[in-house]
Formats: structure tokens, C-alpha cells, sequence
């Protein structure tokens, strides 16, 4: 029988510094791969350019290291993969699965109110297909978007169980290059978790929904498909997801013991016990063990 040799990994994107909520994922997806003898790797999601820093990537990446959380191997960067991502988008464009769009969100908005579509404020918009029929030759200012044809798609996850998500009538087709010429985090991310042969993703469920636009991709590119377990979220005092906007505070890990105090909170989220260890590196076997028992992984 063959093995399949587990590689997962954590995906922060460098817009600030880790808080509570990104070290539940990070752990999350290093307690995995740990559990199951795999390599964890750390890669950095900075196509969006103007709100990404360098700073941020290395601030985050001495956070790990305060709660021992290191990449098996060297951090990819994806500022540096565009010609992966131009690559990919070119075998698209040849097998006509993408077009040049030129509609604004409030072109969209206005598209969706004539056909009666009633859209919640702040949310993103379901694309209703206005410039797909056009043939548009694509030029500088323009979006590309992936005609995404199935209707609904239907996916397991080991922590939620069976998903299905009606793509036409909550994304419709999909950006995968921005009319300010950055690289979409979708076509992004499913190139570089094929280029590094991720077979686990392990990730807060808040990224939940973007799942089956991910798996649209890689069955048109021909990739593989990893298997899927989104994380509990931390929740902020308005119970919406812990995030920068809400006020969540960048994680404080400068000491060892701050470091394994942030554990802590975030093996609580993950409803791990606590861990009565004094080091992070101690603790974190611990909670490997946990992670094995509670979601049945032997071998
Ligand atoms: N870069 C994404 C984020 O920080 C995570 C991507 C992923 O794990 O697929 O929200």
C-alpha cells in the first residue's frame, strides 16, 4: 500500500502582525501535520502588494518561532511566484476558461438590483456575468475573471462534515488577476498549494466558503486536490470573526512565557486540555498526542 507523505501549511497574509484568531490556524494546521508525521511549511501571502509589508512577513515569522511553531523548509514568498500564477492563467486563457472583464463593483451592484438581486451590504458580490459573453480584449484596468460553470459544488471537510455551496448564485465567476493588476488570492493559492505538494489544508472557517472556487480551479488546471479541515474562529465582542477591524490585538509573544500563554488560548479554541508544561516545545507534545485522539488519527 502506498503512503501518501503529509505536507500542510500555514498561509498568513503579511497585512499586520499575527493576533489570537491567525495562531489558532497556525497551530492548528502544525498540531496536524505533526500528528500525522508531516512537514509543516510556512508560506507567505503577500500578492496584495500595496497592503502587505515585508516587516509584517518577518514580525509574523518571529512570532511563530516565539511559540516554536518553524517551517520545515524555506518560506515561500508569493510576491516572488508570479510567473506561476501568469503561467497557470495562460493555460486558462488556451482552454477559454477565463475572460477580460471591465465592470467596477458598482457596475456589478447595479447589474445585480436590475435583475432583482438584493445584495447584503459588505459583502462580495456575485458576478452576474455581464461581460461574459463579450470577448473583450483584455488590456491594462481590466479584471479576468474564471467562468465558473458548475452549479453547485459539493465537498467534504473533516471538521464540518458534507458542504455545498450554489457558486452561480453566491460567487458566480471569479476574479483570478484584479483590474489593479494584483494576482486574486484564489488562483494564487491553489498554484503554490499544488507547486508545494500540499496535501493537507488546514485553515479557520472563515475561508470555509472559498473552498469550492479553489476546487474549480484545480480540476481545470489539473491539480490536485488537497484534503480539507477549516478551524473554530475566534469570535470579537461583536461575534463576528477576530480580525484587525474589530480590535483584535497583535499577539504580545516577545517572552517564552508569553508565547506559551498564547498557545494556551488558542489550544482552548481548538478545545484541546491545557497543558500543564512549562515550555512551548513540552506543550506542544502534549497537544500532539490530544490531537491524534480527538480527531482519530492512528498509524
Ligand atoms: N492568506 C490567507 C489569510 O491569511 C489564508 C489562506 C489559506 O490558508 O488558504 O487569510
Amino acid at each position: 500500500m502506498l503512503f501518501m507523505t503529509y505536507r500542510g501549511r500555514f498561509a498568513p497574509s503579511p497585512t499586520g502582525p499575527l493576533h489570537a484568531g491567525s495562531l489558532v490556524a497556525g497551530l492548528a494546521s502544525w498540531l496536524d501535520a505533526k500528528a500525522q508525521r508531516g512537514a509543516w511549511l510556512v508560506r507567505i501571502e503577500d500578492v496584495d502588494g500595496p497592503r502587505c509589508s515585508v516587516d509584517a512577513a518577518q514580525h509574523q515569522l518571529a512570532q511563530l518561532a516565539s511559540c516554536g511553531l518553524h517551517s520545515d523548509e524555506p518560506v515561500v514568498w508569493q510576491s516572488q511566484r508570479a510567473s506561476h500564477y501568469q503561467h497557470a492563467l495562460n493555460q486558462l486563457i488556451k482552454q477559454q476558461s477565463v475572460y477580460a472583464c471591465q465592470c467596477s463593483r458598482a457596475d456589478i451592484a447595479k447589474a445585480l438590483l436590475e435583475q432583482g438581486v438584493v445584495s447584503e451590504r459588505h459583502r462580495d458580490l456575485p458576478y452576474p456575468g455581464t461581460c461574459r459573453g463579450l470577448s473583450l480584449p483584455f488590456h491594462v484596468g481590466m479584471s479576468m475573471r474564471f467562468k465558473a460553470d458548475t452549479q453547485v459544488l459539493h465537498w467534504h471537510d473533516r471538521r464540518l462534515g458534507d458542504q455545498q455551496q450554489h457558486l452561480a448564485t453566491s460567487v458566480g465567476d471569479f476574479v483570478l488577476l484584479r483590474s489593479v493588476g494584483l494576482w486574486a488570492y484564489q488562483l494564487a493559492v491553489v498554484v503554490d498549494d499544488a507547486a508545494q505538494g500540499i496535501t493537507h489544508v488546514v485553515r479557520g472557517e472563515d475561508l470555509a466558503d472559498n473552498t469550492p472556487r479553489q476546487l474549480l480551479l484545480q480540476q481545470a488546471l489539473g491539480l490536485p486536490t488537497p484534503i480539507y479541515m477549516h478551524t473554530s474562529l475566534v469570535l470579537a465582542a461583536d461575534g463576528k470573526k477576530l480580525s484587525k477591524q474589530n480590535g483584535a490585538q497583535p499577539l504580545e509573544v516577545a517572552t517564552s512565557e508569553q508565547g506559551l500563554a498564547a498557545l494556551q488560548a488558542a489550544a482552548k479554541v481548538l478545545q484541546l486540555q491545557p497543558s500543564h508544561a512549562k515550555t512551548c516545545a513540552q506543550a506542544l507534545a502534549e497537544w500532539v498526542m490530544q490531537w491524534r485522539d480527538k480527531w482519530g488519527i492512528t498509524g
